[in-house]
């Protein structure tokens, strides 16, 4: 037996509970892992609320990060022992996730655990910082260099955010972190390597066309009428990657910055990132993160706790990530 956060549906409403369940009640998959850790990104929040329609079938144990170690395995790649991560392909959508104590899976699902981290440093990182590292990338892929200017990042407490004002700032990029929590998370922000700090109301006023070009680029995580006064803010052959919709999902802006400031807009998505793509990005956060960055901010909660959590996330009160020890 195991102990699994569980979903169910009564009357449209979203209910959790915490349950006793039997391997054999697992999905199918050709491995069956112990779950070390998983976490807590909005998406779950929006899973465990019943805020978004996140779950396509109930009963759902949600999650969609886990870190774990190989328990049987009907795949060459993994043995018993192996420590695995594992973020996306719908896992705590469709399948069966991370906030239990065992998961079966399947193995084209899993990445090893890169040797840099643990399975609570693994989920520290999580989706969000996969995410981020993919953000990153991705302007760097536009040719968006140090000397290029200013990187704007929005959404900067979160876990995409804070993730993102972390790798640039190692990778010496000057970084504008974009909050609606500045006398809050200020100095934290700070502290991560954002050289200064935009309140979030500044962005939130509507967009004209085209403003004053401000930013070499930027890492979108919030959407709506941020990303469209981000993208009339951009310079003249800038770049944004956007991955998030924080803000609403709606986009108020116009084609001017793209045709006449040739303004790259980016989609980034780490759900189906393909294994190749996405154990580079493993390793290039092993790369990155300092060993500072696993010492900022971050919760640790056991399944009893995830319901409140998952609550605060959708109101946009977590700061930094949030693990969760099954
Ligand atoms: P998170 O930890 O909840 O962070 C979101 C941050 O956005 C909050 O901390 C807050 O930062 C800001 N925010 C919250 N509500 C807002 C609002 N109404 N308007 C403007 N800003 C708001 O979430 P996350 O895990 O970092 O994810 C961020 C976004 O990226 C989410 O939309 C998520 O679904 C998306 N995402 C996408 C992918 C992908 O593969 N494309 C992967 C992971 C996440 P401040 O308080 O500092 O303003």
């Amino acid at each position: 037996m195991f102990k699994a956060l569980l979903l169910n549906q009564q009357e449209k409403q979203t209910i959790a509970t915490i349950e006793q369940l039997d391997d054999s009640q697992l999905p199918q998959g050709n491995v069956l892992i112990d779950v070390d850790y998983s976490s807590l990104n909005y998406k779950d929040g929006l899973a465990i609320t019943g805020k978004g329609k996140i779950i396509r079938q109930f009963p759902m144990v949600p999650g969609i990060d886990l870190a774990g170690t190989v328990v049987e395995s009907g795949d060459e790649r993994y043995q018993p022992g192996d420590q695995v991560v594992l973020t996306g392909w719908g896992v705590g959508e469709t399948h069966w996730g991370g906030m239990a104590e065992r998961a079966r899976l399947n193995a084209d699902w899993l990445v090893p655990l890169p040797k840099h981290f643990n399975g609570k440093q693994a989920m520290m990182i999580g989706t969000a910082g996969l995410t981020a590292m993919l953000c990153v990338q991705a302007l760097v892929d536009a040719g968006i260099t140090p000397e290029s200017g200013e990187i704007l990042v929005t959404g900067a407490s979160g876990g995409v955010g804070s993730v993102a004002i972390t790798l640039l700032a190692q990778l010496s990029y000057q970084v504008a972190a974009v909050t609606g929590r500045a006398e809050e998370n200020s100095g934290w922000l700070k502290s991560l390597g954002a050289t200064r700090i935009v309140e979030r109301h500044e962005l939130e006023e509507p967009a004209r066309p085209l403003e004053k070009q401000l930013w070499a680029g930027a890492v979108d995580t919030v959407g709506s009428k941020v990303l469209a006064k981000v993208l009339a803010q951009v310079d003249y052959n800038g770049a944004v990657a956007a991955c998030g919709l924080a803000g609403g999902f709606d986009l108020p802006t116009t084609v001017m910055p793209f045709i006449l400031r040739n303004v790259r807009l980016q989609g980034v998505d780490s759900v189906m990132c393909p294994f190749e793509k996405r154990q580079q990005a493993w390793q290039r956060l092993g790369e990155l993160l300092p060993a500072s960055y696993f010492e900022q901010a971050c919760r640790e909660v056991s399944l009893d706790e995830v319901a409140e959590c998952a609550e605060a996330i959708t109101k946009g009160q977590i700061t930094g990530r949030v693990v969760i020890k099954p």
